[in-house]
């Protein structure tokens, strides 16, 4: 399994900061965009654990300074989520048609747009716990929404011994030790390394 690795964070630094002197590197967004929506079609959220730079931001750098507190359970909520997701289109659509198409501000759109979630996610990171920002992130709902169905974490009741160390290992702080379907496991794998028993697997 693909794992996410701290190098990739570094590119939520580089568009951020260099794209203030070097625009074009905001398109590099629609690379993301563009690899998660196809991805999410058959693997739910898997790019948010194993592609995603700024999961990858979250999870080693802003992990380090947190104070790796609960996430508020309103956050998961898609009666938040997806007003998020709509204000955040319609808001990217107007700076996009303020551009007049000049290829240089379509970028720093991107690039303004970058630093806005940076800085939200650094802040809720820090705060609260290091993926708060993906409980409620407008990428992470897409996904939900295209494929929170698909590549399922199952759990064989047979081995688990209910020591819930798979729990205390996720970091979007979901309920692992149940069958329950969860839209919102990122694919990580971190409960399947941790637990004792190998009581855990995805599903295709
Ligand atoms: S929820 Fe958003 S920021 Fe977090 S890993 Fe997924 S796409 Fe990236
Ligand atoms: S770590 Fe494994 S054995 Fe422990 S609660 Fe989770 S699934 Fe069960
Ligand atoms: S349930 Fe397991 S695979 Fe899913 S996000 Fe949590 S630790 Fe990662």
């Amino acid at each position: 399994m693909l794992k996410i690795t701290p190098y990739l964070g570094i590119l939520v630094i580089i568009v951020s900061v260099a794209g203030l002197w070097f625009p074009l590197l905001g398109y590099f967004l629609l690379v993301v965009f563009a690899t998660l929506m196809i991805t999410s079609i058959f693997r739910g959220r898997w790019f948010c654990g194993n592609l995603c730079p700024r999961g990858s931001f979250n999870d080693f750098w802003v992990g380090k300074i947190t104070r790796n507190k609960k996430i508020p359970g309103f956050l998961r909520s898609l009666w938040i989520r997806i007003p998020l997701f709509a204000m955040m289109m319609v808001f990217m659509g107007y700076r996009l048609l303020s551009t007049e198409g000049v290829i240089n501000q379509i970028g720093m759109v991107f690039v303004i747009m970058c630093i806005m979630t940076t800085s939200i996610a650094l802040v809720a990171g820090i705060t609260v716990s290091p993926r708060t920002w993906c409980t409620f992130c407008p990428m992470g709902t897409v996904q939900n929404l295209i494929g929170g169905s698909k590549y399922q974490l199952h759990m064989d009741d047979s081995k688990c011994v209910s020591c819930k160390k798979c729990d205390r290992s996720c970091p979007m702080q979901l309920d692992v030790h149940t069958n329950e379907h969860k839209p919102d496991c990122i694919k990580c794998g971190r409960c399947i390394t941790t637990c004792p028993t190998n009581a855990l697997a995805f599903k295709p």
